[in-house]
């Protein structure tokens, strides 16, 4: 899965409450019903007959109770394949499901009808599994989500013997809102060995949610349009239907959807054809996790390849596929699936790929196997409106979800105490799969910018947590969705294992190994350690210890290290690098926060042959000793660690960049101002020697260190914009980037045509953005020019799609009004996603606050701005200087729907509570954010728990840091003015 902006943080510790929480069972269900075999006081258990005849009855109950627009009714057999803990409470332990002998196939079917002004919207499900019992026991759970039940006929339930005639008597059902389990307590005992069957209807809502089976809307030709569509990844299979929603409970599904006609119905598996003019059935599904179901009913329609091995198609809306939009993905995906199935040397497991793009979608992607989803800008490209970066995401986001069709899908982590197991591998293989698909964009660069150094920051708090925690300390859906977070998707990208791999030329071979092993099951991270070794082994390669002795520390200790070099004695430490000084360890580690680390090193600009591993806290290497040369390690960041040295050293390398920067690799050259910014941050290095390492930026032209620049004066920018340092920053800023906005004039021919390299053309709008930023009078001229120009001529939009977001914001917030109406209108009429969204971003740069407040109640509702981006608009305008104040009240006025309609599952929701306070820096905003915690922490913040609790950490700490750097951030910016160089 790819999450929306990937920052969602953990909670650790959250306890399960003791004992059972009643509420109230179904006797007055189906006391109302009539049904006697549920009543505990009946003696005989109904024959298989009677059973059908009360089936009967209910569904005709059922049916007369949907009367409301948006109902789901659902007819639903499934098997009570794990029995356990028959004292009936609610913990699950996962050597118990291990020890389970599930086999697990499941029925489904499916009917709904839909209509956006009518008052049906109808759905039946059919479901079936079939599985062996190990132990005997008078408690079932199965997991089931209430919201897409009404009470109080929300549910009935028999459980079925298929090898016996007698439906079995339910003593009393309930759910235990924590853990999401629905809980049958049965009058006899389940036998050992056994088969059973268990068969639920319901009721429900299919509702805007954007989880579970939800209803998206979009308009077309003027009509107003239904996508019923699915999003069961992590724990919302159970909001569909009950069922056993664990990843490593596996199941074949047997789907038929009856749908109205006209309309297309899709799942994992392929069309076996439509039965009659509403029913669609599938081929089964592979066996799989619930969790990679999918279900959508729309009026889409597809373009595909003639190729057949299998059948590839992009599914969107009408008019997006007449406009061509989704031509790009489809161009891309075959190569892409292509590379995957040499690499893995395993063939593509199904008949077809699908990948379809929603109007509604919280998420970036999700892997579904077979029936992809994607919000619509991260897979419709028009190259009219979008830019090479959407470009980009289209092309590495299609690659990463289709890395999952193996890794993730085919296996499976166990449980989600390892998702990195998952999404890890699945980022760093994506690059690999983009670079195969468009190989002069040199993607694979990219991966220390877009990954490594958005990990690094948050890995550095005390705060953070390791790869792999406890199996039994992810217990509840909230901790499993902060699983998913920057730590799962991108450490994994750098960890050591890949100085193995890369070393020995084996990740290929090992991940065929792997995979052909665990195929159709699930993994651990011991799993892929031993794999590796075996790899290592078979290719009589030599490590100075075991793999899982060198991955380890990695995997089960948070955080990295900062290897620190002093060239004048030759002496290389390591010490557990934390950006706050300050802050303690509380969190005992095994390996004592000291990892086994390679380096890969260079002198004076020679690579050295041969890795040196540093596998002490202190040791000497004569070698590194420098009589007045340079040393630099960590050679194209291929180590996951942070490196410092002793001011000699750095002297000579600040001397090396001035002179003639191109003899240090450019992603060193990134990688010095990035460490050198953080090194700062903690304590390690001056902030005037961090700041040093911007000077020789006005020769740069390359795109990775000005990025990685850019990055760390945000930081600058959010602390001191509100302050008197902010106007020498910007002459220092103004003054460093005029060169590369030249340099960008003189190679686009005066701005008419377009950079041929990939980077070139990021840079280039990075160079208009800090230009127009910084105020260079002749780039806030061009923007507005063009602007206005478009304003006179809306039919015409001259801008060059990849300088839109920037040249919008820009322009934008140099004009005030008309402008902003103007950009508004052109958001509403958009049809292409991407140019929307850009719209969107824009809209908050606005410096008016009366344009910034009514933005701000526009994501009230979500006719206006959709559920899905509102939390984006909200932590735009807080990016804003002039719309920080604003964003904050707004959000606190609007605290109950806020958490009402977000707080609860939603990634976007952690990133809103850091966006809105990111600028918090002063002891007023600190007292500010601790009365809004206390007046809520009856409620609790959600899935922001962990992110309220970083916002007070870290607005301490930009508190203690302006007071510790203020005066001499200012001092060398004034330094700075004129010509003097640094
Ligand atoms: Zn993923």
């Amino acid at each position: 899965m790819v999450t929306k902006r990937g920052k969602v943080l953990r909670t650790e510790g959250i306890k399960l409450p003791e004992g059972n929480i009643a509420v109230p069972g179904n006797e007055d269900r189906n006391k109302y019903l009539g049904i006697p075999q549920a009543n505990g006081n009946h003696k005989e258990a109904a024959s298989k007959a009677a059973t059908t005849k009360y089936l009967h009855r209910v569904r005709q109950v059922l049916r007369s109770q949907l009367n409301g627009r948006n109902k789901i009714q659902a007819i639903n057999t499934n098997a009570l394949s794990v029995i356990r803990d028959p004292a009936g409470t609610i913990s699950w332990s996962k050597e118990e499901i291990e020890a389970t002998d599930i086999k697990m196939k499941t029925l489904l079917t499916m009917h709904g009808e839909l209509h956006p002004k009518s008052s049906t919207l109808r759905l039946y499900a059919k479901r079936k599994e079939g599985s062996r019992m190990r132990q005997s026991t008078a408690t079932s759970l199965a997991h089931q989500k209430d919201d897409y039940t009404e009470r109080p006929l929300n549910m009935f339930c028999v459980v079925f013997s298929p090898d016996g005639a007698a439906a079995l008597i339910i003593k009393s059902t309930w759910l235990q809102p924590e853990t999401q389990y629905l809980v049958i307590n049965l009058k006899s005992k389940l036998r050992q060995g056994q088969k059973y069957q268990l068969y639920t209807e319901f009721t429900g809502e299919l509702a805007d949610d954007l989880s579970g089976f939800y209803r998206s809307e979009y308009e077309e030709d003027g009509l107003q349009k239904i996508v019923a569509t699915s999003q069961m990844h992590p724990t919302y299979a159970r909001k569909t239907f009950p069922c056993f929603d664990e990843p490593a409970l596996k199941a074949i599904f047997h789907i038929t959807l009856i749908h109205p006609p006209g309309t297309v119905a899709l799942s994992n598996g392929m069309e076996r054809g439509q039965l009659s003019w509403t029913k669609t059935k599938f081929e089964p599904t592979k066996k799989m996790s619930t969790y990679l179901l999918a279900i959508i009913v729309s009026d889409y329609t597809y373009i595909s390849t003639t190729q057949k091995d299998p059948q590839i198609r992009i599914w969107a809306r009408r008019k997006a596929i007449d406009l061509g939009q989704g031509n790009y993905a489809l161009n891309v995906t075959g190569p892409i699936l292509d590379f995957f199935q040499s690499y893995y040397n395993i063939a593509y497991p199904l008949t077809k790929s699908d990948q379809i793009a929603l109007p509604d979608f919280y998420y970036g992607a999700m892997e579904n196997w077979g029936l992809v989803t994607y919000r619509e800008t991260n897979l419709l490209y028009d190259p009219e409106t979008s830019s090479s970066r959407n470009k980009e995401k289209t092309a590495t986001i299609i690659a990463h979800e289709l890395a999952h069709m193996w890794f993730g899908n085919l296996v499976t982590l166990r449980w989600w105490n390892e998702v990195w197991l998952n999404e890890g591998f699945a980022s760093y293989v994506a690059y690999l799969g983009a670079d195969h698909a468009e190989p002069t964009w040199n993607v694979r660069d990219l991966i220390v910018l877009d990954e490594i150094h958005k990990v690094f920051p948050v890995d550095a708090l005390t705060s953070s947590h390791p790869l792999s925690s406890n199996e039994d300390s992810i217990v509840l859906p909230n901790q499993i969705s902060e699983q998913f977070d920057v730590i799962s998707y991108s450490k994994v990208q750098k960890l050591q294992h890949r100085t193995i791999i890369t070393n020995f030329g084996l990740f290929s071979f090992f991940l065929q190994t792997y995979l052909n092993h665990f195929g159709y099951s699930n993994t651990v991270g011991n799993d892929l350690w031993h794999h590796l070794q075996m790899a290592v082994k078979d290719n009589n390669g030599s490590l100075p210890h075991p793999v899982d002795r060198i991955m380890s520390p990695w995997v089960l200790q948070m955080g990295f290290p900062v290897v620190t070099i002093n060239t004048a004695i030759g002496k290389v430490s390591q010490k557990h690098f934390l950006l706050d000084a300050d802050s303690n360890v509380t969190v005992k580690s095994p390996y004592n926060y000291e990892w086994l680390i390679p380096i890969r090193w260079m002198r004076d600009g020679m690579v050295q042959k041969d890795i040196w591993w540093l596998m002490e806290k202190e040791v000497i290497n004569f070698e590194m000793r420098s009589d007045g040369f340079w040393v630099l390690a960590n050679i194209n960041v291929t180590g996951y660690y942070r490196v410092n040295y002793d001011l000699g050293n750095w002297e000579r390398l600040f001397t090396q960049l001035n002179t003639d920067h191109k003899v240090i690799p450019v992603i060193n050259r990134a990688q010095l101002v990035d460490d050198a910014f953080s090194l700062a941050r903690a304590q390690l290095l001056s902030t005037s020697l961090a700041l040093r390492t911007t000077s020789y930026l006005s020769k740069e032209t390359e795109y990775m260190p000005w990025q990685s620049a850019l990055n760390n004066l945000d930081y600058y920018y959010l602390m001191l914009d509100r302050t008197d340092v902010y106007q020498p920053m910007q002459d220092y800023i103004k003054k460093q980037v005029t060169p590369l906005f030249l340099y960008f004039k003189n190679m686009t021919s005066d701005w008419s045509s377009v950079p041929v390299q990939h980077t070139d053309q990021y840079n280039q709008e990075n160079a208009i953005r800090m230009a127009c930023r910084s105020g260079v009078p002749e780039c806030n001229s061009l923007t507005t020019t063009w602007f206005n120009k478009w304003m006179e001529e809306p039919q015409q939009n001259m801008i060059h799609p990849n300088l839109r977001s920037v040249v919008y914001c820009s322009a934008i917030a140099a004009g005030d009004k008309a402008e902003w109406e103007f950009g508004w209108s052109q958001f509403k009429i958009a049809s292409v996603a991407n140019e929307a969204n850009k719209l969107m971003f824009a809209l908050a740069c606005t410096n008016n606050t009366e344009l910034l407040n009514r933005y701000l109640s526009y994501t009230l509702n979500s006719t206006i701005i959709r559920k899905q981006d509102a939390t984006s608009v909200i932590t735009a305008v807080a990016s804003n200087r002039a719309g920080q104040k604003l964003a904050w009240d707004f959000v606190r006025e609007h605290w109950e729907y806020m958490f009402t309609e977000y707080g609860v599952g939603s990634f976007s929701f952690a990133s809103m509570i850091t966006g809105v306070t990111a600028r918090f820096s002063t002891p007023a905003e600190l007292q500010e954010l601790k009365e809004f915690v206390e007046a809520h922490s009856a409620t609790g913040f959600g899935s922001a728990t962990l992110a309220v609790d970083q916002a007070l950490e870290r607005t301490r700490m930009n508190i203690k840091w302006l007071q510790t750097n203020k005066q001499e951030i200012l001092n060398w910016f004034n330094s700075q003015k004129g010509d003097q160089m640094q």
